[in-house]
């Protein structure tokens, strides 16, 4: 992982409130000025057209749960969503079949292996384990109950759209590059099958989960969606409920332990908060009851996590108190008054 430069970031416990509004916006210029310099990382190319993308886009927006935006740079940019999606359509899943069903047909345990591992399948006997990463978010885009494929995607869309709060769009041209190069993740979905646990045609459900790679967000909208699951499923911009309190709970559960790849660990020891990261560049990184990051910056480390991203969040998550095990000792209460105290004449 990088080595967190945070020299005179005051750390701010996670009990308690965010800071005022304008301070918001003051840390996320201040974290956007500290890091834009930073030339770390390499563009994903496995797909082809993401090796295109500028490196130098770099946008933050932070959104809190009563619905207040703070952005700086390129928060408005569309990028595709790419595994950033496996996060918002496990808990559609979750929301339609349930916890149990869930846990019992894909799991929620990290496998320690890159996101296109063929192994970890290999070694769990085609339990995917890990719905974060391709086998088990292939899987899971499968058990969204539909009639018919169109159906399937129809819900997927329709589900992530309600997180963002707007209609979201395919990138023809990522799909297409995508599908042209998958030869990888339709490997996955036969695997899959070979192991009796997809019920469904496995070229289909890679189709519909490329495309949901392939959706395009900004980091203003993954910061909505971020803050939807921060607001207990509720999306703090529309108001709409998208999922159950409970469903927003497994799900943040999920991105705490499986998120950022095989560096889950140590993202969760330096920063604190539940994240999940796309190869296109974008991070989402949730604190609960608080609100959520949307960051985006094209050059990948080599587990393929945003690096201005990882640093914006490690800086963010300092200085606005969401490190979820950021505690400060609770104030010792002053005795209470005994009756025989009471001096006062008659
Ligand atoms: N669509 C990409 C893939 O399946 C997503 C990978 C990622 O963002 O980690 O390879």
């Amino acid at each position: 992982m990088f080595e967190v430069d945070l020299q005179g970031v005051p750390q701010r416990a996670f009990t308690g409130a965010l800071p005022a509004p304008t301070d918001i916006d003051d840390l996320v210029r201040q974290a956007h000025a500290r890091y834009a310099s930073h030339r770390e990382g390499s563009v994903a190319d496995y797909i082809p057209i993401l090796a295109e993308a500028p490196p130098d886009l770099f946008g933050i927006s932070v959104v809190d749960v009563a619905g207040g935006a703070h952005e700086h740079g390129d928060a408005d940019h569309a990028f595709s969503i790419q595994s950033i999606s496996k996060a918002f359509v496990f808990a559609l899943v979750c929301e339609a079949i349930g916890h149990q069903a869930v846990h019992d047909r894909v799991g929620v345990n990290n496998t320690g292996l890159p996101f296109n591992s063929v192994m970890a399948l290999e070694l769990n006997g085609g339990c995917p384990m890990n719905p974060m990463v391709n086998a088990g978010a292939i899987a899971t885009t499968a058990l969204m109950p539909a009639a018919s494929h169109d159906e399937r995607w129809a819900r997927v869309r329709d589900g992530l759209s309600r997180f963002a709060g707007r209609e979201l769009e395919i990138d023809a041209e990522v799909y297409r590059s995508e599908m042209r190069t998958n030869t990888r993740n339709r490997a996955i979905a036969r695997l899959l099958e070979g192991y009796g646990r997809l019920e469904t045609d496995p070229d289909a459900v890679v189709d519909t989960y490329t495309r949901q790679c392939a959706l395009t967000v900004t980091a203003h909208d993954l910061a909505v969606m971020g803050a939807t699951l921060a607001d207990g499923g509720v999306n703090p911009i529309t108001g709409a409920r998208v999922v159950s309190a409970e469903v927003a709970r497994d799900t943040l559960a999920v991105l705490a332990s499986c998120g950022m790849y095989e560096r889950s660990g140590e993202w969760l020891y330096e920063i604190g908060v539940p994240a999940k990261s796309g190869v296109a560049g974008g991070i989402v990184a949730v604190s609960p009851g608080k609100g959520a990051i949307g960051v985006f910056s094209p050059p990948l480390d080599s587990a393929g996590n945003s690096v201005r991203g990882q640093r914006v969040c490690a800086f963010l998550s300092r200085a606005l108190g969401l490190n979820l095990f950021a505690s400060q000792p609770a104030p010792v209460p002053s005795p209470a008054p005994h009756p025989s105290d009471n001096t006062e004449a008659p």
